[in-house]
């Protein structure tokens, strides 16, 4: 006979649209399964402190279409101090928890290693962050709708700069990596987008060249706006000092706009609504099938396991036909 689990969910690291999708399709496969399901708040610190509640459905009743995270999130400092994975493991232990599912991104997955070196429950990670940056899925929870709401903004921005034939600056997420700036900078037609994979720090002032070149010949040309998409944690202090740059060197005004926490909240679009909800019912799955260190994403329409170690050695590059076809081809100007 199938064991009684409770499992234990939370939500760690930056929240990411969906993630109330995935505690909800977890709630609700428990429910089926007769299982408890313990839900832990504000990320890890919920395993510190031992803030846990049991989850019915009535909690995430509704929940789909809300941003943020019913769990709430955090970056909990006491992980990292050398006592605060043992203290998790030990209301792990205390709460009588089967199974942890936690739902974030590389750094929570850390966690959960650290975790595991004082516990044997099983650990399983669904891939939950607006960065993207997570290899061995397609996409993770939260980025579609990321680069959605950047992509809204973005055009309005573009409406404004049009009117106005001006250049802007639009600073976007993603930490370190550039799947949001390429994803928003080619869905919104940037002229330019300054991101990872195209930037050397060593090779600030010739960008500046080219790109004073570039927008004085569409002015030039009469087109009336020029965007540049620009990943944030890029440009050495910031967009400020590239706005700057363009000035000294070509005499360019330009507008910035850095959409920050924007990105974050708002409403899930359908695409991670149903991500995230097939991959918290696939986390059942795997924890009645004693699946352990795995994270599960979707790749190819199917839902992969992987081990969480890899999962955190490996980032998952933009596509490098993106970074190419932005280059050559869908910058808009020739
Ligand atoms: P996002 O991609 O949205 O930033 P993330 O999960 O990568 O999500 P982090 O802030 O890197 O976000 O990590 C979330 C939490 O995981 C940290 O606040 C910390 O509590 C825990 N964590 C991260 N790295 C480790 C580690 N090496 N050991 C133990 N815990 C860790």
């Amino acid at each position: 006979m199938q064991k009684k689990l409770r499992i234990g969910v939370l939500t760690s690291g930056g929240d990411a649209p969906g993630m109330n999708a995935a505690v909800r399709a977890i709630v609700l496969a428990c429910k089926i399964q007769n299982f408890t399901c313990m839900g832990f708040s504000h990320g890890y610190n919920g395993l510190l402190d031992d803030e846990t509640s049991i989850l019915t459905s009535r909690h995430v009743n509704d929940v789909l279409r809300q941003g943020g995270t019913v769990l709430r999130s955090a970056r909990c400092k006491g992980m990292l101090t050398p006592d605060g994975p043992k203290q998790a493991a030990n209301t792990l232990l205390k709460q009588d928890i089967d199974a942890l599912i936690v739902i974030g991104g590389d750094g929570s997955f850390r966690g959960m290693l650290e975790i595991e070196k004082h516990w044997d429950g099983l650990l399983v990670g669904l891939p939950g962050t607006i960065d993207n940056d997570l290899a061995f899925c397609d996409k993770t929870i939260g980025f579609a709708t990321a680069v959605q709401t950047a992509c809204d903004a973005i055009d309005k921005i573009r409406d404004t700069a049009n009117a106005f034939e001006r250049v802007f600056i639009v600073e976007v997420m993603g930490r370190h990596s550039g799947h949001i700036a390429f994803h928003v900078g080619l869905a919104t037609g940037a002229e330019a987008i300054l991101s990872f994979e195209n930037f050397d720090v060593a090779s600030t002032q010739s960008i500046v060249d080219e790109l004073s070149q570039q927008i004085l010949k569409q002015q030039h040309d009469k087109h009336s706006s020029f965007l540049i998409v620009l990943a944030e944690n890029l440009w050495p202090n910031g967009p400020e000092a590239l706005k700057k740059a363009l000035k000294v060197k070509a005499n360019i005004e330009s507008g910035i706009c850095i959409l920050g926490h924007i990105q974050r909240g708002g409403s899930p679009i359908a695409e991670d609504r149903l991500l995230a909800s097939k991959l918290g019912l696939a986390a059942v799955d795997a924890c009645i099938n004693g699946s352990h260190r795995v994270m599960l994403g979707e790749l190819n329409g199917e839902v992969i396991k992987t081990d969480l170690e890899q999962t955190i050695k490996q980032h998952k590059p933009v596509s490098p036909f993106w970074v190419t076809a932005h280059k050559n081809v869908l910058k808009g100007f020739i």
